[in-house]
């Protein structure tokens, strides 16, 4: 199977339509192009969309092709869930949205520090478990967001996960949050199979300043820059599906065009990313340390490190656009940048002395 899998979840949508009114037409061109090319995977989730990207799989990709020609991931949200008994219901929605009788790869949703215990406590392994044995998946996993060692404990915990779904890009290859690399070893060491999602970081590594797109551009004039990362994250022995969530066909033609005859990045390639990793990280960035020391303290529940996070990495790379997407989830559960009263009480309890007020009036202006 070809290693790009197209994922679901940022489908073109009608012009000022909302999350649900997605450009049917455009994303079925974008599903027979991918599929006349010899790609087959597709990977949706339950809330993506709202729920339409799974009605869509089921009219444009279930609907349209024999069962057997396409493998159809999804997924359980966990986040979501009060009890163990939604299971039920969530499982049955997606056979009825999709229509595809079975799920090729069934996946836990999002496992992070706070979810884990959900998942446990729900029994969601054991009913997922007996949906496989009754045939409706065919492989069980889950998507992981949290570190390495968390990823350890689970896989230990749970034999039966098949294969674990990870953030890998060559800019968290070695990040304290993420930890690309230690995960990937983490999967490594348990014998799993690893699906790759956000190989693009969300976009960040196709946009990207001019100093450092012109590093690449002078190995490679031919080259765009997802390719690099695409590359990257498909070039490790274990990856089985690198995930990229394509919103126009633009975006399908090149990142089908870099899978086609797919070739892992070279000595020399992987030079050509140090180095432009070496420029990205002397960008001049606010040193926050996302220790929290500051949050409890904020009368409006400002998420701090969060906002600040995604404004370093908004000034290293340039991509508002995801940014922008990502702040509307970083504030989901607080206050925006622009609630700020500016009280003063986080700067008391900051560590690095950070003009926590300030960066907080340049994120509101950059996002808001
Ligand atoms: S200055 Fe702003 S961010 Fe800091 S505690 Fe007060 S309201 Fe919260
Ligand atoms: S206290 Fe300072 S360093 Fe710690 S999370 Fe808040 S802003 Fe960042």
């Amino acid at each position: 199977m070809k290693k790009l899998g197209f994922g679901l979840m940022r489908l073109p949508k009608l012009p000022g339509g909302g999350e649900k009114d997605v450009d049917k037409a455009q994303v079925a061109d974008m599903i027979d192009y991918f599929m006349s090319r010899g790609f087959s995977y597709f990977d949706t989730a339950f809330v993506y969309h709202s729920g339409e990207s799974e009605k869509i799989a089921g009219e444009l990709l279930v609907g349209r092709y024999p069962r057997d020609s396409f493998q159809l991931a999804t997924k359980m949200p966990v986040m979501e869930m009060k009890s163990g008994e939604e299971c039920e219901r969530i499982f049955t929605t997606q056979l009825e949205r999709t229509k595809a009788k079975y799920f090729d790869n069934y996946l836990i949703h999002g496992i992070n520090r706070g979810t884990a215990g959900k998942t446990e406590e729900f029994g969601v392994w054991d009913y997922l478990k007996r949906q496989k044995e009754k045939g409706l998946i065919r492989h069980l996993g889950f998507s992981f967001h949290s570190t390495a060692d968390h990823l350890e404990q689970i896989l230990n915990e749970h034999p039966e996960a098949e294969f674990v779904q990870i953030q890998l890009n060559y800019a968290d290859w070695e990040s304290k949050e993420v930890q690309s690399r230690l995960c990937y070893e983490a999967a490594e060491k348990f014998g799993k199979r690893v699906l790759v999602m956000e190989p693009v970081r969300g976009g960040a590594l196709a946009a990207m300043p001019p100093e450092v797109r012109e590093i690449f551009f002078r190995a490679a004039p031919e080259r765009n820059l997802a390719s690099w990362a695409l590359r990257f994250a498909g070039s490790f022995p274990l990856v089985d599906v690198v995930l990229s969530g394509m919103s126009e066909m633009k975006h399908m033609i090149e990142n089908t065009e870099t899978f086609d005859n797919f070739e892992p990045l070279s000595k020399e390639e992987l030079g050509v990313i140090a180095e432009a990793l070496e420029m990205l990280l002397k960008m001049p960035t606010v040193p926050c340390t996302a220790c929290k020391y500051c949050v409890d303290s904020c009368p409006e529940k400002i998420n701090i490190p969060g906002i600040i996070k995604l404004y370093n990495d908004y000034h290293i790379y340039r991509n508002l656009e995801a940014n922008k997407r990502r702040y509307d989830m970083v504030t989901a559960r607080g206050g925006k940048a622009s609630s700020c009263v500016k009280c003063g009480e986080c700067e008391r309890h900051c560590p690095q002395n950070i003009g926590i007020r300030d960066t907080l009036e340049l994120a509101a202006g950059d996002f808001e």
